[in-house]
């Protein structure tokens, strides 16, 4: 096959703040596979969070192996492409270009190919990453016009109570919202915050401190339900159960495969799986979307995230808080124009 990886840094409309920072633009990865067939199959790998040449330097490590086959069989190509790139961001956009090749090959959408019996739209949630009161305010009346039956509100960041609050009137008493501090807390925070939080109304949180021992003892001094997001990559964390809930994302799960592979290991220990972006390009949503047909998640997935990127028309738009499975074959029609 004929190899073509490529490099964009995605400007964001405002800066995307979290209690671990703030991001104005997101490296994403593009993988393009041509087929001898004619056919291409085509992946990608947000890169949030490390260093800009560390997703490329893994996918060039995985060049000459691609190039030596044509896609197939998928699950021995990738895992060779694994043992190899190491780097889950890098393997997810091996596993999206293959699930991407093999299903137009198929000519069938990859949901199809991942054996869901239905594309219906998926529940996804709003999110708000203003740090000031009516910055916040603002995002969750947009939230509640757009028709979202849920908000995602980081925190962590200062005067969360004043903030929730604000959230909260704006939002309107119908909104379900959802907390995410990013591991900002310590045990003794995450508790007295949460318990202060009480009143507002959440529908959980994620992540309110790192590691698998200090969220079960979160989840088990709160009445909150509390989600792993971060946590989640850690070893073991699927084994057992910390607490309630449980994030998965197709770049850190290493794509379709290891994000089914991560909601089974979830779901028979008893945590509830709902699917998040890394601020991905339309290719990552979208193969969540096609995850999130064969899983069916048990929470809003955090995958509304296209509209924050900068100059670029979102062709997987969120309507009345729900995102319509790509419609066409592979990971979907019109996806890849956006990254040009
Ligand atoms: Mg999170």
């Amino acid at each position: 096959m004929r190899v073509n990886i490529n490099f964009l840094r995605a400007r964001l409309r405002a800066p995307w703040v979290s209690s671990r920072g703030s991001v104005n633009a997101v490296p994403l990865v593009t993988l393009r596979l041509h087929g001898s067939d004619g056919v291409v199959g085509v992946g990608e790998a947000s890169a949030l969070g490390l260093p800009d040449d560390e997703v490329l330097v893994a996918l060039e490590d995985c060049r000459e192996v691609l190039a030596d086959t044509d896609g197939e069989p998928r699950a021995e190509v990738l895992a060779a492409c694994a043992d190899l790139a190491v780097l889950p961001q890098a393997v997810a956009a091996v596993d999206l270009a293959l699930h991407d090749l093999a299903a137009r090959r198929a000519r069938v959408p990859v949901w199809q190919l991942l054996g869901a019996e239905a594309a219906a739209p998926v529940l996804v949630n709003a999110t708000s990453t203003a740090a000031d009161r009516a910055g916040a305010a603002a995002a969750a009346s947009a939230a509640r016009s757009a028709g979202f039956c849920c908000l995602k509100v980081k925190v962590g960041l200062g005067d969360d109570a004043g903030r929730l609050a604000a959230v909260r009137a704006a939002a309107g008493s119908g909104m379900a919202i959802r907390l995410d501090a990013n591991g900002a807390w310590s045990v003794p925070e995450a508790v007295a915050a949460l318990r202060a939080l009480e009143p507002v109304g959440i529908e959980l949180c994620e992540e309110p401190v790192s590691g698998l021992d200090a969220l079960a003892t979160v989840a088990e001094e709160t009445e909150a339900t509390i989600a792993l997001d971060e946590s989640a990559a850690l070893p073991g964390a699927l084994d057992a159960r910390a607490c309630d809930a449980v994030c998965l994302k197709i770049a850190r799960c290493g794509g379709i495969a290891g994000t089914l592979d991560a909601a089974r290991r979830a779901r028979t220990v008893g945590y509830q799986v709902y699917l998040a972006s890394t601020l991905d390009g339309p290719l990552g949503i979208a193969a969540a979307l096609h995850v999130a047909a064969a899983i069916r998640p048990d929470m809003p997935c955090g995958l509304a995230t296209l509209p924050a990127f900068a100059g670029r028309r979102d062709p997987l738009p969120a309507v009345d808080g729900t995102i319509r499975i790509p419609v066409g074959v592979g990971l979907g029609d019109g996806l890849t124009d956006w990254y040009g």
